[in-house]
């Protein structure tokens, strides 16, 4: 490679930063508690103890590696490219959410620190955080807007089978946003022995940088798993994004590989009509919200914007600042999916493959389905499928309900 090209995954600096995007906003309470994070983070990743014990529990507890998994019979019925699934979604509790909230957790303790807070949308990222505080028996908290509790009634019963407190929100939307305004409340004021494990690729610095490398192991296997398999790199890369997670953990192996298409799937909503859509790329600006710099959707004078999408976890008014960052840089495309392409991808995937997504996942598998039939069938286009469609069964039935 020329000198000239940017080492694009050797970001973000030692102040957080993706060229413009990420940084650090927070109140000055949350400084030290931040900076403490970052150094024991900085000792951990090099530390063999830790690397070990966190290859044992995500082997062990967790059930990695996922497969690489091939979709002949989606393959076949698109005609196109030949497409593989990254497995994602039969990990414990259901998603990959649980790669990080391990890590975080693993921190924590490092950190002497025993009760642990976490803000949840879906609920996915509040089991995966209930579950390891079970395993490790530290005291746990869980944010969450009340409408989304009335929605993801079965994720609240786990977290509190799973030993959690599950707190309602009840400001603003209830939903996403203003639990985690709660979560970073309760953080100021307990941060002597709180940690705050944070769910996406989102946050003020060093949190973006923290939940990617936690994910990365998803991209690290599926590049050895495709080359075992096919001996060649995929030619595209597909995952949804709500901050961003599950698609720079699967991104992250194939910054450097040229030839490798990348694309990030936003929820389009109900198209793209303001307060209809959570797709930060189509409409949105650059803002600050909640610690980091990054494309958000708010109107002119600053304030953000309501979002809508049929998936919890990508209803969200701002994308982690890695992916500014890699759009700026012309290195991922990010297109989105609507509702109602989300659902009949829900549909094919599970009468094609046996295999029920998550409505969030769904968006990856609708944009497969635009561009599978476009490429030759010696190509090659490996899809995160982020996590498994149990906790939506519910919501489809009174979506669909609704529509005969
Ligand atoms: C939370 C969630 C997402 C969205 O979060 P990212 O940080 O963008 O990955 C996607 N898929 C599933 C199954 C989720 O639970």
């Amino acid at each position: 490679m020329p000198t000239t090209t940017p080492d694009l995954s050797s970001l973000p600096d030692k102040h957080g930063h993706f060229g413009p995007y990420g940084g650090r906003f927070v109140p000055e309470t949350l400084m030290t508690a931040l900076l403490e994070l970052e150094r024991e983070y900085a000792s951990a990743r090099q530390d063999p103890s830790f690397r070990s014990e966190l290859a044992y529990l995500l082997h062990d507890f967790v059930g990695r590696p996922t497969p690489l998994y091939f979709a002949e019979r989606l393959t076949s019925k698109l005609g196109g490219a030949k497409i593989y699934l990254k497995r994602e979604d039969l990990l414990h509790t259901g998603a990959h959410k649980i790669n990080n909230a391990i890590g975080q957790i693993l921190l924590a303790r490092r950190m002497g620190k025993r009760r642990i807070i976490a803000e949840t949308g879906a609920g996915q990222h509040g089991v995966a955080t209930a579950t390891v505080a079970a395993r490790f028996g530290f005291e746990c908290c869980i944010y969450m807007g009340a409408v989304d509790m009335e929605r993801q009634a079965l994720n609240v019963a786990r977290m509190r089978f799973l030993g959690a407190k599950v707190v309602g929100v009840t400001a603003g939307q209830a939903t996403l946003k203003e639990a985690i305004n709660e979560a970073m409340r309760d953080w100021v004021t307990n941060v002597r022995d709180t940690h705050y494990i944070l769910g996406s690729a989102l946050g003020a610095h060093p949190y973006p940088m923290i939940v990617r490398d936690f994910h990365r192991v998803i991209g690290d296997e599926a590049r050895q798993q495709i080359l075992q398999r096919e001996e060649r790199l995929p030619d595209h890369l597909i995952a949804c994004v709500g901050g961003g997670s599950n698609a720079i953990g699967l991104f992250y192996a194939f910054l450097k590989d040229e030839g490798v298409r990348m694309t990030g799937v936003e929820a389009g909503g109900g198209g793209i009509i303001r307060g209809q859509h959570a797709a930060r790329f189509q409409g949105g600006k650059l803002g600050v919200l909640q610690g980091t710099k990054t494309w958000l959707l708010a109107d002119n004078d600053g304030q953000i914007e309501l979002t809508h999408s049929v998936s919890a976890g990508l209803d969200y008014a701002a994308i982690g600042p890695e992916h500014s960052f890699l759009r700026d840089a012309g290195r991922v495309d990010y297109s989105y999916a609507t509702d109602e392409e989300a659902l009949s991808a829900f549909h094919v995937l599970s009468c094609t493959e046996g295999i029920i997504p998550a409505l969030e996942s769904a968006h990856a598998i609708a944009e497969v389905i635009k561009v599978a039939p476009t490429m030759e069938l010696d190509q090659i286009i490996i899809a995160n499928l982020s996590g498994r469609g149990d906790k939506d069964v519910h919501q489809v039935m009174e979506l669909e309900s609704l529509k005969s």
